[in-house]
């Protein structure tokens, strides 16, 4: 008895020998693999061709709001995570870290801004719009009384949102709900679930519409809104 429980623990003394030897290695490897000047994020690739949403976003627009707006952001956020516990986030748990978080508001705002372009990419495709069917149809008659009731409403939440921000349909239990945000605020930041965004910052809009936010609003909706992604978001 005495034998096997020395034995025992000679056989655990070596695992654990050779536990901290391979950790060791692999923090080694990991941080030869990893250098301290590795981005943490990087821009993620538009769904479609930069014209592809002509004549309602022109190209014109999409190369400075995807390849400068939304790559200034990225690059803003690598530089104030690099080197802190939030480089190996995922940017929702960032978002969910540093809303209100007085000396974080920087971090909060490159990683909110980042994650609310990738989702406004994929809220548009290339001959998207008009009224949805099937499911989603249904829960917007339900939630709204009809689709034209949540268009309307939609469109007067964002041509309302006072400088810049985001248009947001959201589901809100077994409703949905069309909510605005200012700045960067984003509905993943609260908790609530979003199937849709418009972005209403006038680096969105402005070479396209000028100053006719609520012509660019009806055109997301009416030439670009991807309800397909929209529906494949409700839980
Ligand atoms: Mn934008």
């Amino acid at each position: 008895m005495k034998t096997l429980i020395i034995k025992n623990w000679c056989v655990m003394s070596v695992l654990a020998v050779l536990t901290v030897l391979a950790f060791a290695m692999g923090s080694a490897v990991s941080a030869q693999d990893a250098p301290a000047s590795t981005p943490a994020f990087a821009l993620p690739p538009l769904p479609y061709a930069e014209n592809a949403l002509e004549p309602f976003i022109s190209a014109r627009t999409m190369s400075y709001h995807y390849d400068k707006h939304h790559l200034t952001y990225v690059d803003s956020l690598n530089k104030l995570v690099a080197g802190t516990p939030f480089a190996g986030e995922s940017l929702e748990t960032i978002i969910q870290e540093t809303v209100g978080a007085a000396d974080k508001v920087q971090i909060f705002n490159s990683a909110a801004q980042d994650w609310n372009h990738t989702f406004f990419w994929n809220s548009m495709k290339p001959g998207g719009g008009g009224a949805p069917t099937g499911r989603l149809l249904e829960i917007i008659d339900k939630s709204f009384g009809s689709y034209e009731k949540f268009r309307a409403a939609f469109v007067d939440a964002g041509v309302k949102q006072f400088g810049s921000g985001w248009v947001w349909l959201i589901q809100d239990g077994d409703n949905l709900s069309v909510i605005s945000t200012s700045n960067a605020d984003t509905p993943i930041a609260h908790g609530q679930n979003p199937l849709l965004t418009c972005d209403v910052w006038e680096h969105a809009y402005y070479l396209d519409f000028q100053n006719r936010r609520k012509d660019f609003l009806g055109a997301f909706l009416d030439h670009l809104a991807n309800w397909q992604a929209a529906e494949s978001r409700i839980k």
